[in-house]
């Protein structure tokens, strides 16, 4: 009787420290190693270069605008359980401070990535708000009330997936990444890596092809999200809310952007299928024209990807700029 005891005794405590090991080591008890990606941009490039190796599960659920993540309480657990979280540190405030609560064995922030060339914008959803009237604060001493023009904090951009060519400096990193946790498999990442490029390179160059020349250059969108996009292909946005959805604009912004619309002969309004459509499609009424989707690629639908989205993008921006 007392012998058996121990042996329970012993057991429970051996696995105890099995399981204890297995969320320091850098794989889980499959062989495989364990990734939370935060939203899908990023679940898909991991996803391209881990392959069958990875095991990955993406934070944000289908049909959720992923800037407004709330998470469960057993999502929170799952946190702690896994080898790696990518995710892009602000973007998901809810993800960030659940990450601290429960932390997995690695948190990696793609921001801090090297060669990423990260933009800067205002958190505002007047994207030029500098230009303009952005030195009133030693003119008419109320500076506050109005929308704080010239004190506004930049803060980076985080939507670099909407230009390709920085998608593959993320594709580099995780590469990279996995390669060092997992030497075995350094080939097998290699050419996923490679193959996954070769693709997003195509996608660049149907870009600059593409929007070579347009009658236009001008795109309003429902959110700041293509600033990357914008700068890449030399596009110039003008976005309804700010970096986030959230980020609603003021009167005077939107007759702004009418206003600028008109002049440039702008043809579409563009609005987004996870965050509402409303104020585009308002605008595009009220100025008679088109309302069009253009996709942040934030989520996706059942049987899109990156890569299909991208060209519904295109596609929807060369109509838009009457492109040849
Ligand atoms: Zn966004």
């Amino acid at each position: 009787m007392k012998k058996s005891y121990k042996l329970a005794l012993a057991l429970s405590i051996s696995s105890l420290l099995i399981a204890s090991c297995s969320s320091d080591s850098s794989e889980n008890t499959d062989g495989k190693l364990s990734v939370i990606a935060a939203f899908y941009p990023i679940e898909f490039v991991v996803s391209a270069i881990g392959g069958d190796l990875v095991s990955i599960e993406n934070m944000t659920p289908p049909g959720v605008e992923p800037h407004d993540l709330e998470l469960t309480a057993s999502q929170v657990t799952r946190l702690s359980q896994v080898d790696l979280l990518f995710s892009i540190k602000g973007f998901q405030p809810a993800l960030d401070e659940a990450a601290t609560q429960s932390p997995p064995g690695e948190v990696i922030d793609l921001l801090t990535i090297d060669g990423l060339n990260l933009l800067q914008a205002t958190e505002d959803s007047d994207s030029h708000g500098d230009e303009e009237e952005g030195h009133s604060d030693e003119e008419e001493g109320h500076s506050d009330e109005e929308e704080g023009h010239g004190d506004e904090e930049m803060i980076n951009d985080p939507h670099f997936w909407l230009d390709p060519k920085r998608l593959v400096v993320v594709a580099n990193a995780v590469a990279a990444k996995f390669s060092a946790i997992d030497a075995d498999n350094a080939q097998t990442y290699e050419s996923n890596r490679s193959a996954f490029v070769e693709k997003l390179e195509l996608l660049d160059q149907e870009y600059v092809t593409g929007l070579q020349s347009c009658e236009r250059r001008m795109i309003v969108t429902s959110h700041a999200a293509f600033g990357y996009l914008a700068s890449a292909y030399n596009l110039e946005q003008e976005a309804i809310a700010g970096l986030s959805p959230d980020a609603e604009p003021t009167p005077k912004r939107l007759n702004e952007i009418s206003k600028e619309a008109k002049a440039d002969g702008t043809t579409t309004i563009f609005f987004e299928t996870l965050a509402s459509p409303k104020l585009a499609k308002t605008l595009a009424d009220d100025l008679k024209i088109k309302a069009a989707v253009l996709d942040p690629v934030e989520g996706v639908g059942e049987g899109q990807t990156y890569f299909s989205v991208m060209e519904s993008n295109l596609s929807a921006l060369r109509a838009a700029l009457s492109c040849k």
